[in-house]
């Protein structure tokens, strides 16, 4: 991005709290042996730090509104920090209502002139370029990530940015074949459309929305997370590098309230958002009657079901996969693991071994497993979660590891003896918190898995193919999978159930509700 109108000197408003001493995480309630590839062993990993250089970060970022970067109206700017180390990264322009008013005019103007009037082939090429240039720029993409959201270089490097990558292509596949989309109909695009992500897979989330988006024939507008800005900036300069027309994305930086003015101007037909269940509540009621689409993508409570004859030691893997990716911050993680009484013991046992080889620590390490939590608010809301637990009489469960003596980390953290009314069996922790529950026939699991108000995922270990069809047509979750777990791809649908929203991201169905269709 050039820098032509850089944001004036900052009044500063801080969108992370300074740096300090956070309440110490709750000590375990029984001591356990350590195992043999404990980090403190002698097979402990020498460190394999990623080179930060790759990432070009710049001290400043304007917003970039009809392909050139601007100033923000209020002149001010907020920091983003890594989470690892508390440092800050950049400064980033602070927009407001004027800016999206701004940014969603320059989205009509492409939408009318440009846009809508280039054959759908030409639009394809674009989606074809963004995608290789993703492929190309990689590591750097990777590294900023990781720098950003404090998630292990591993997962931004090998699942982020590959997918984010395979979104573009995927969907640009499509692009002339709109009429193959919704057969017998007329398919449109909407217009413009306004969109906002969260924090927790900033430029995947990005790339699920813009992708589909820009197939269907639409222009956008995109409000990423305050705390998580930095790669949907790069993005920005990747569309200058496609030659993207100028307007078709426009990536506005600023806090929830011009999230909500993007999602209110009554330019914008079309509205997704990705995040909290309370925030998707309010975008709902600020939109309602007014005739725009919605997509919401919202919170969840996965139930992860482990039956007796399942292969323990590969369900085990799933669980740990299910509830530790990226550091548990996943609105489909497995965060309640329903194990069949009879194996339950054997099945904790070998759990906790496992978790206690769980490598914590910096995110820029490639052996890292789990990184740093996004945020110093989200470390205390899982702190508050887990205590909780505690509070109510659940037992607590953490192996020994040595957290960083900075940065916000939180270590991986099991809870049995969970009663169905426990708090940390009824919220969304968004952490590295696995909360036990077991069960005894598979009706109960069915029941309990389905006891909660979201339905976004779902797990199922059994070696039993007819068990799995049985269970899963019972559960209602929008995403169950059988034998894995967090298994993403671009043609396959997500989207949830009850408070986890509505609507669809991914595959055709994430391409139609881009569309309408007479
Ligand atoms: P939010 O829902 O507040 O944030 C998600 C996005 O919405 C961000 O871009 C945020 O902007 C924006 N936003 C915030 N308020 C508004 C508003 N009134 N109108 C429009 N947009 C708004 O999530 P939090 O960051 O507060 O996280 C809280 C909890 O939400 C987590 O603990 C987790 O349980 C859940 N969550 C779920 C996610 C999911 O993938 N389902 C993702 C993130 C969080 P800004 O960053 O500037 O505040």
């Amino acid at each position: 991005m050039s820098s032509d109108q850089p944001p004036k000197r900052p009044e500063r408003a801080v969108k992370r709290a300074a740096p300090s001493a956070l309440p110490a995480p709750v000590a375990p309630a029984t001591p356990h042996v350590a195992s043999a590839l404990a980090a403190s062993s002698p097979w402990a990993y020498a460190p394999a730090p990623e080179s930060k250089e790759l990432a070009l970060i710049r001290p400043r970022y304007g917003l970039f509104i009809d392909g050139q970067e601007r100033a923000p109206a209020s002149g001010e700017v907020v920091i983003t920090y890594n989470p690892a180390t508390e440092e800050p990264l950049a400064e980033v322009a602070k927009g407001g209502a004027e800016d999206a008013d701004r940014a969603i005019s320059a989205a009509e103007r492409a939408y009318r002139k440009v846009w809508s009037k280039l054959a759908p082939r030409e639009r394809a090429k674009y989606l074809y370029r963004i995608s290789r240039i993703l492929q190309e720029r990689s590591r750097e993409f990777a590294v900023t990530e990781t720098l950003d959201s404090g998630k292990p270089i591993r997962e931004s490097r090998d699942v982020d940015v590959p997918l984010a990558a395979a979104h573009f292509w995927y969907y640009a596949g499509w692009a002339d074949k709109l009429q193959y989309a919704v057969p017998g109909r007329r398919p449109e695009s909407h217009g413009v459309v306004g969109q906002v992500i969260p924090w927790n897979f900033p430029l995947l989330m990005l790339a699920w929305k813009i992708a589909p988006a820009l197939a269907a024939g639409n222009t956008v507008v995109l409000k990423p997370a305050s705390t998580t800005p930095l790669t949907a900036l790069l993005f920005a300069d990747v569309c200058r590098q496609a030659d993207l027309p100028p307007g078709v994305v426009n990536i506005i930086t600023g806090p929830g309230e011009m999230g909500m003015a993007i999602a209110t101007d009554p330019r914008v037909a079309k509205v997704a958002f990705t995040g909290s269940t309370s925030v998707g509540i309010k975008i709902a009621q600020g939109i309602a009657g007014h005739g725009k689409a919605l997509t919401l993508e919202l919170g969840g409570k996965a139930a992860n079901i482990v039956f007796e004859d399942a292969a323990l030691d590969q369900a085990v893997e799933g669980v740990i996969n299910g509830i530790f990716f990226n550091q548990g911050e996943v609105c489909c993680a497995g965060s309640r693991l329903l194990v069949q009484e009879s194996i339950a013991e054997d099945f904790i046992a070998r759990l906790k071994d496992r978790m206690s080889t769980l490598r914590v620590g910096d995110p820029m390490d490639k052996n890292t497993d789990v990184g740093a939590i996004n945020s110093r608010a989200q470390m205390e809301t899982i702190g508050e979660l887990v205590a909780s637990g505690v509070a109510e009489g659940a037992n607590l469960w953490q192996p020994e590891c040595v957290l960083p003596d900075r940065g916000w980390f939180y270590k991986p953290t099991l809870f049995t003896n969970v009663a169905q009314s426990h708090r940390i069996a009824r919220e969304e922790i968004f952490g590295p918190v696995l909360s036990t529950i077991t069960f005894r026939t598979v009706d109960e699991a069915i029941e309990k898995a389905n006891n909660t108000a979201y339905g976004l995922s779902a797990g199922i270990w059994t070696e039993k193919g007819s068990r799995i069809l049985q269970v899963a047509a019972q559960l209602k979750a929008g995403v169950v999978w059988a034998n894995t777990f967090n298994r993403f791809d671009p043609t396959s649908p997500f989207g949830g159930y009850k408070e986890s929203g509505y609507g669809r991201e991914g595959g055709l169905q994430g391409l139609h509700a881009y569309l309408r269709s007479s």
